[in-house]
């Protein structure tokens, strides 16, 4: 096997929530041109301060520590160290929402997907459904 890891480091900047305009769903994450996975319709998501963020954003290189800023707006990103050469990419961070058990109450942290679907709560083993 040759030294060639996969480094990644994950993203601290979140791009926003974005509702459809049309159907009012949750949109799929991130910037751009998006396409609602429940309508159909395109929408065109922009954030200035999402862009800015993720151009300033500082990442600690994964092999050697070396704080970089990443001067990428968008992500996933690739980013190439400038001490060590190493190669890593900063993916987009993992945005989830938490919202409560309706049987227990208890929090619980999903990961936002677009649509309707059945979540089983892990204390009280009710399934209930989730729409974003
Ligand atoms: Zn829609
Ligand atoms: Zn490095
Ligand atoms: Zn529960």
């Amino acid at each position: 096997m040759s030294g060639d890891e996969n480094h990644s480091v994950e993203s601290s900047v979140a791009p926003p929530l974005v509702n459809c305009p049309n159907c009012e769903g949750l949109l799929p994450l991130g910037l751009g041109e998006k396409t609602c996975e429940l309508c159909d319709a395109v929408v065109k998501v922009s954030h200035d301060a999402t862009v800015n963020s993720w151009l300033e954003e500082k990442v600690a290189c994964p092999a050697c520590s070396k704080v970089l800023v990443v001067g990428v707006d968008k992500r996933p990103a690739k980013v190439q160290c400038s001490s060590c050469s190493v190669q890593f990419s900063v993916n987009p961070k993992v945005v989830k929402v938490e919202l409560g058990c309706p049987a227990c109450e208890r929090r619980l942290r999903l990961k936002p997907r677009p649509g309707s679907r059945e979540v089983t709560c892990p204390a009280c083993k009710e399934p209930f459904k989730v729409t974003f």
